[in-house]
């Protein structure tokens, strides 16, 4: 089965063929600039490749909605250009195959669940910290959609005590993202996350938000794996830190051997690496023609 995947991030569009096996024989990126200039090159990358179905992950907000006038949509996005954009209708123009949708972290965490770290659990939270935060989940074999779908990256947390950062989200100013994604951290303390290494106070702070959004996700939604991915947690030192935080403020409270016992290998980076989108992308192509 040749099945075509995109991962439709703010800065890039990744575009890649593979096939229901998770296996990915060519991938290309595109700028995101204009949707006119983004969406040519995407277009004839997928006219020249003779793909059975197409999986679309996207950066949000999207509507999901299939009764929705605005199905498919990039929506109320403050991104340039992309603000009310029909993403899927303007590819379907194009191509005329099945195309599934989702979001970008959806995608994600539904490639980790098939083929990753979350392989063969029925449930998982993929969670990116990068330019901005987000996480898609898996509930119960489905990716969890409801009215919207979940924003997890704005969630709102505790300070901590010695951050005088005031923020920087432009709804909610010290949400989750405002405090912790890649552009906080570089507003925060002046330099670009990978120049700040050896700086310990940077990654306290860091890991004290993740571990507060990982520990409400164990509480909300109990997934039975939590995967933290995007450019920031490239950092690996985090990881530590942030499963040892996540103890503390969990205090105990769920005695599961997965969380007790076994948290490092319940709070783990992706195990398809920057793929993750990608081949989550290839499993929606593969669901939407099984569908159609
Ligand atoms: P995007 O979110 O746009 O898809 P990324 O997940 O790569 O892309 O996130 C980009 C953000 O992550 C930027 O703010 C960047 O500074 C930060 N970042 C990228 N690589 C690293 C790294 N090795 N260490 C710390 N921060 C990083
Ligand atoms: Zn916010």
């Amino acid at each position: 089965m040749k099945l075509g995947a995109i991962e439709a991030g703010g800065t890039k569009f990744v575009c890649g063929i593979g096939n229901e096996q998770g296996e990915i024989f060519d991938r290309v990126s595109f700028p995101t600039t204009t949707p006119e200039e983004t969406m040519e090159q995407v277009i004839r990358y997928f006219k020249e490749q003779d793909v059975e179905a197409i999986g679309v992950g996207s950066f949000g907000p999207v509507d999901l909605n299939k009764n929705s006038s605005t199905y498919g949509y990039i929506t109320t996005t403050p991104k340039p250009y992309w603000n009310q954009y029909p993403l899927l209708g303007e590819l379907q123009k194009h191509v005329n195959v099945p195309l599934g949708f989702d979001t970008d972290v959806n995608a994600a965490a539904l490639g980790e669940a098939e083929w990753g770290a979350a392989k063969g659990l029925a449930s998982c939270v993929y969670v990116t910290i990068g330019t901005g935060v987000g996480a898609g989940a898996l509930v119960e074999g489905k990716l969890l959609h409801g009215l919207l779908h979940p924003e997890m990256g704005h969630i709102l947390i505790k300070r901590h005590p010695e951050d005088h950062f005031e923020g920087r989200c432009p709804y909610h100013r010290d949400c989750l993202e405002g405090m912790a994604a890649g552009p906080a951290i570089e507003q925060r303390w002046g330099k670009k996350g990978f120049e700040l290494e050896q700086t310990d106070k940077v990654w306290e702070f860091e890991a004290y938000y993740v571990a507060q959004a990982v520990t409400n996700l164990v509480y909300m939604l109990s997934p039975e794996k939590i995967i933290l991915g995007g450019g920031v947690m490239k950092q690996k030192q985090l990881f530590p830190l942030i499963r040892g935080h996540v103890r503390d403020m969990l205090n105990g409270y769920v005695q599961k051997r997965e969380v007790a016992e076994g948290i490092d290998d319940y709070i783990v980076p992706p195990g398809l690496g920057d793929n993750a989108g990608l081949s989550g992308a290839l499993v929606l192509a593969k669901q939407e023609l099984e569908r159609a």
